[in-house]
């Protein structure tokens, strides 16, 4: 038995999530071919979903990952954004697409669009695994969208509760939480 099978319940199946990070994946080739496409990974959420679906991009692609830190742990946003780890290269005049695990508040990525948008890439667009719209503070237009979900605390396929639990294969939720 896994070791999360007491904790955590299937909400979205690993054969869901990787047959829509496939369909992402070919949308996303056909959007960028010819183009020099960076994806910008945000840590730590997002890096399960994003090394899947970098495979699932029929194009040559560069990586690059940026941390931002907006949750203190537990469940709660504190408002705050700060960037802990920036990317390695500048990033002007590049196809940006930002890879996040899930769009809440949207306070998050509201601040890393303004912060991306500043340094002149080519283009800016966002692709998030979830959207969680009943809690939306601010609006995102998120151009690549894998599922929308209610409101609930998720964890899984990257996503964590006090750091536990990112390496369950699916989107899960907490039993008897
Ligand atoms: P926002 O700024 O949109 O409220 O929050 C974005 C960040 O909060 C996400 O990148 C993620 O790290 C965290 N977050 C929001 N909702 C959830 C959730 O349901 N589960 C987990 N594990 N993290 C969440």
């Amino acid at each position: 038995m896994a070791f999360y099978e007491q904790e955590v319940g299937v909400h979205i199946s690993e054969d869901k999530l990787q047959a829509r990070v496939r369909e992402l994946g070919a949308q996303i080739t056909r959007d960028y071919a010819g183009k020099e496409l960076t994806l910008v990974c945000v840590l730590k959420g997002s890096t399960f979903f994003a090394m899947d679906l970098a495979r699932a991009v029929d194009l040559p692609l560069t990586l690059e990952f940026l941390g931002v830190s907006s949750y203190q742990g537990g469940t709660e946003t504190t408002g705050e954004v700060r960037i802990t780890t920036d990317v390695s290269k500048p990033m002007a005049g590049k196809h940006l697409l930002i890879i996040e695990d899930i769009i809440d508040t949207g306070l998050t990525m509201s601040f890393l669009l303004e912060n991306l948008r500043a340094r002149h890439p080519a283009s800016l667009k966002l692709c998030s695994l979830l959207e969680k719209p009943a809690r939306a503070r601010t609006k995102i237009d998120i151009d690549y969208k894998g599922f929308v979900i209610e409101d609930l605390f998720v964890v899984g396929y990257g996503l964590d509760y006090a750091e536990k639990y990112r390496n369950v294969p699916f989107i899960g939720v907490m039993k008897g939480k």
